[in-house]
């Protein structure tokens, strides 16, 4: 394995693991100046590249929600998100229903059903104080 080939993994094992102890659904560029504290001379390029990677191999959800810029979850599991329609930010929801039971709804698709993604739009408890 060429040195180039390890720098990289590392840099791709560090992007993933601020991915994953952050709940706040981050574009690239807040990715980016995350990781920047412990990688200085990294540059957005990368990891966006990186991102894309990661989220090709399955490590990380990329999120295309209604609104954009484009988020990235390391929470790949299924789950449900929140959306501000102000503001923009992103947050996982806990459904009344189970995953199961949400499945189960499209029993009738004559689609094989490999994942579902549920977008709620609301406004959140900061922006509604402004009003
Ligand atoms: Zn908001
Ligand atoms: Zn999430």
């Amino acid at each position: 394995v060429s040195r180039k080939t390890l720098r990289l993994t590392r840099q791709r094992a560090i992007i993933l693991e601020e991915l994953k102890r952050t709940r706040t659904h981050p574009t690239a560029d807040e990715v980016y100046a995350t990781v920047r504290r412990r990688l200085p001379r990294i540059s957005l390029g990368t990891v966006y590249r990186n991102l894309e990677v990661l989220s090709r191999l399955g490590l990380v959800r990329r999120l295309t929600l209604g609104g954009s810029p484009r988020r990235y979850d390391g929470t790949v599991e299924d789950h449900c998100h929140i959306r501000c329609v102000d503001c923009g930010r992103v947050e996982d929801v806990e459904l009344a229903a189970s995953q199961d039971e949400v499945g189960a709804l499209v029993a009738y698709s004559p689609f094989e059903i490999i994942g579902h993604h549920i977008e709620f739009t609301g406004i959140c408890p900061e922006c509604a104080k402004q009003g």
